[in-house]
């Protein structure tokens, strides 16, 4: 395997595209916005000089990462000969399917379609293509370079053997796998989003402010951030998507987002994308709890 494709330069995307040049592949990543490509460059170009400043990589070895990076918009011309596509595309279902019913006509038929998708079933993601035993589910976590998880997640129809190529070249960029099968939100948010949704229900009921709250699980259960926080940082946009697709996924009222939830979403409050979620990141502080609805 030499040629991996990445198809979304956002967040994600420019993560991903780094771990696999900086491990020696050849990527090319793909946008359809030729602005987020360059900032993709930018990014990543940034965050290699901070490992070198931090003696994590050398000066050759950053350059040997650049090297290995190209990018393209025509999604057609991108994947023409790669041998994994990771897709990382905006989190929408009927996007996901185009992107994926495109990979299947013009990637080689060796290649494996591999999504990053925080929710969307990797079944019916699969069921678009003509090669669903070669679709599977490679969930990296934010920030993608320092995060060592790689949750792979089997389709119902995903091969053994695409699971263990999988399983072996996450291992190769230094990342632990875990293996997971294809259920609403995996493991990952499965537990983590009901953990967000329970902390505002928490504060939507008044037991505690958004401090406190944060205060309880930092020092209590030793999260490094607490899932207000957190919340904030993964956007609350994408937190009510995943709680979304889990509820509807169970059909059990447990995972029912909470109404506070969805108002902030409603009103643009979507966390530090936006400026303003639990916390107000206007200031470029981003530890000022948004005093008007939050205090008790
Ligand atoms: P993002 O909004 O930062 O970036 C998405 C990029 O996809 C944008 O640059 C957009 O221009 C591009 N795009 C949209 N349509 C495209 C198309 N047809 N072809 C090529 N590019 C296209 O999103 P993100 O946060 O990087 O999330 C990407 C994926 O990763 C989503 O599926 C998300 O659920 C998943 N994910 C996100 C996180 C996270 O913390 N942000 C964590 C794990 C998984």
């Amino acid at each position: 395997m030499q040629n991996v494709s990445v198809i979304g330069a956002g967040t994600m995307g420019n993560g991903i595209a780094h771990v696999f040049a900086m491990n020696g592949f050849k990527v090319n990543l793909i946008d359809i916005n030729e602005g987020a490509l360059e900032k993709a460059l930018k990014t990543i170009e940034k965050n290699l000089d901070r490992m070198v400043s931090k003696q994590k990589i050398s000066e050759e070895a950053k350059a040997a990462t650049l090297k290995n990076l190209s990018t393209v918009t025509d999604m057609k011309v991108g994947v023409k000969s790669a041998d994994l596509i990771v897709e990382a595309a905006t989190e929408n279902v009927n996007l996901k399917f185009d992107i994926f019913k495109s990979l299947d006509a013009n990637a080689p038929d060796h290649c494996i379609l591999a999504t990053n998708t925080s929710s969307i079933s990797i079944t019916r993601i699969a069921a678009v293509t003509s090669r669903p035993d070669k679709v599977i589910g490679m969930h990296f976590m934010n920030p993608v370079p320092v995060m060592k998880l790689v949750e792979v997640i089997r389709g119902y129809s995903t091969s053994n053997e695409v699971t263990e190529t999988v399983v072996e070249l996450s291992k190769n960029l230094s990342k632990v796998p875990v293996e997971v099968s294809d259920y609403p939100g995996f493991v990952a948010n499965r537990i983590l989003m009901p953990m967000i949704n329970e902390a505002i229900i928490t504060l939507h009921e008044g037991v505690a402010g958004v401090e406190e709250i944060d205060s309880v699980m930092k020092l209590g259960m030793a999260h490094p951030m607490g899932p207000l926080q957190l919340a904030d940082f993964i956007g609350l946009d994408v937190c009510l998507s995943i709680l979304r697709v889990m509820h509807d996924g169970f059909g059990n009222p447990k995972y029912a987002p909470c109404p506070l939830l969805v108002n902030m979403v409603e009103a643009g409050n979507l966390g530090v994308k936006s400026g303003v979620g639990f916390y107000d990141y206007s200031g470029g502080r981003g530890n000022e709890v948004v005093a008007s609805y939050f205090k008790k």
